[in-house]
């Protein structure tokens, strides 16, 4: 069996796409998912990837999915942090609640899965985390307080695990992806798409596929001495 991955969020949009190419790679991929039972079904039946669900946002569940990947298929070599969500709203619009979700999923989901997974990947020498970003982390969003200082904050925490995984072989690094074409983004209301894409100098949405590639060159043996860094993939849309 080749090294195992998680993929957070990995049935659908972006995720699916990592963990097909996780897959392609050579790895045994564990996607997991929130609650979309039949998005799960179908994409495993597409696949042939394993789905389990447990939401990343409850430190307990986490935990307890992990140990379940281990006790199925022996370790977890990679965790790919992929799920995410919105509640947009300007601050005037959002509650505690908006707020507090997105934190808990989005930025609470990496710690969870970091406490899980990173404990085994230093013992053994050898590990991948790549969390997925945004461009909205780096350069902010109207109507995404919550949404932009969760994403923010996965990039410090990203810096912070690479310096701590190091020296034990654990790379941690960061994806923060423009506008893709996936049903988060397809939630965007058209005027205010057209309006993001004529702001993207490749002049279109990315694509899912184009975020896995990325996934699959940092969680690669060749990307050993990359960690700490933020790929940013947006078509020229923010450039840092
Ligand atoms: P989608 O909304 O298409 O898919 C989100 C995935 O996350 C689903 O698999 C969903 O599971 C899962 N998920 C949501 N909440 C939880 C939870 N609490 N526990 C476990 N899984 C959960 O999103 P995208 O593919 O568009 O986005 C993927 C990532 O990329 C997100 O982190 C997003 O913020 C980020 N991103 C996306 C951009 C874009 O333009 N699309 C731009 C920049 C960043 P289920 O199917 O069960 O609901």
């Amino acid at each position: 069996m080749g090294r195992v991955a998680i993929v957070t969020g990995g049935s659908r949009g972006i995720g699916e796409a990592i963990s097909l190419a996780l897959k392609e790679q050579g790895r045994t991929v564990v996607a997991n998912y929130g609650g979309n039972d039949e998005a799960a079904k179908a994409f495993t039946e597409r696949t042939g990837i394993p789905a389990r669900k447990w939401d990343v946002g409850d430190h307990e569940a986490c935990i307890a999915g992990c140990e379940a990947v281990v006790a199925e298929f022996g370790e977890v070599d990679i965790v790919v942090n992929n799920a995410g969500i919105t509640r947009d709203g300007t601050l005037h619009r959002m509650t505690y609640e908006d707020w507090n979700d997105v934190m808990r999923v989005n930025l609470g989901g990496c710690f969870n899965m970091a406490k899980a997974c990173f404990p085994g990947m230093r013992e053994r020498g050898w590990g991948r985390i790549v969390n997925i970003g945004s461009i909205n982390g780096q350069a902010g969003q109207y109507g995404q307080v919550n949404y932009a200082a969760a994403k923010s904050g996965i990039h410090g925490f990203t810096k912070a695990l690479a310096q701590e995984g190091a020296k034990f072989g654990v790379t941690v690094n960061a994806i923060a992806p423009g506008y893709i074409d996936t049903d988060m983004v397809a939630a965007v209301p058209e005027p205010v798409l057209e309006k993001i894409v004529a702001k993207i100098p490749v002049g279109r949405l990315g694509h899912a596929e184009e975020i896995a590639r990325g996934a699959a060159f940092l969680t690669s043996d060749d990307a050993e001495f990359v960690t700490g860094s933020t790929m940013s993939i947006n078509g020229g849309q923010h450039m840092y």
